[in-house]
This record gives C-alpha cells, structure tokens and sequence, in this order.
C-alpha cells in the first residue's frame, strides 16, 4: 500500500492511528520479503522508534488479523511476515545463503484443491507450499 493510502484506509476500517501501526505499514508497503519479527523490530528500532517486543507482537496479529499482513511458516520455528497486497505467491527459501525469493505458482492449485476436496471430502480454505532448495547465485558459486 502507498504512504498515503495507509492512514485513510486504517481511518475507513474505524481503526487507531498509532504511531506502531502506521510504521509498520510503511515498511511493508516497501515491499520486502517475509521477516521475522525480530527483523521487523529491529528495522523500526533502526528507524528511530521505541518498541517493545509485546507491541509489535500485538500489532502483527492485529494487522494478519485484519488482512493488512500475511504470515508464513518455513519450518524453522519463526513466523514471519510481508504484505498482504502482494497477492498469493509461494516462496523459494535458499537452504545455503537464506535467500527468500517468491514465485507465482503457474499450475492450477485451484484444481487440485478440488479434486483433494472431493476425494477427501474435505472443504479447503487454503494451503502453505514453500520451495526449499538451492538459488542460482548459490548454485554458480559451488
Ligand atoms: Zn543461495
Ligand atoms: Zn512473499
């Protein structure tokens, strides 16, 4: 989300402009890829703002809550965050230098959450997939 658009839009959902809250929405309209929280904190911290682990804590569930952020799970224990505006995209995690690239998946998920519905009889809301591997400067540098 643009700047500019951030406070109007917290203002049409009825909710509270803090200082918290409209930080952490600028740095995930810079469009960075999925941090920790500890990351996140540590930017604002480098920012010049004041922040206790509990807030932010707070803020992000708070915001994934109200669909301004999404959290994925990579599997080593920390949930980390990006911006919902992004539009649903899988990751590609670097298992050598840690690098987060993203990937539209081309294939249709959609499909075979059907079809995975149906023989199972279950109703899917969504699903997490994540790529780990090796990424391409990595792979020429071995
Ligand atoms: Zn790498
Ligand atoms: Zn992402």
């Amino acid at each position: 989300m643009e700047d500019n658009k951030i406070e109007a839009e917290l203002k049409r959902k009825g909710f509270k402009i803090t200082k918290t809250r409209v930080s952490l929405l600028k740095l995930f309209g810079k469009n960075f890829p999925p941090f920790s929280q500890k990351e996140i904190r540590n930017k604002l911290i480098k920012s010049g703002l004041v922040l206790n682990k509990t807030t932010i804590y707070r803020e992000l569930a708070f915001l994934a809550n109200e669909g301004f952020v999404s959290e994925s799970d990579f599997g080593d224990g920390k949930k980390r965050y990006e911006s919902s505006f992004k539009g649903h995209h899988h990751h590609l995690i670097c298992k050598e230098c840690g690098d987060i690239g993203e990937v539209v998946v081309k294939g249709d998920l959609k499909s075979i959450e059907n079809e995975i519905g149906k023989r199972k009889k279950f109703e899917i809301k969504s699903h997490i997939l994540e790529f780990f591997g090796i990424c391409g400067k990595c792979i020429k540098n071995n």
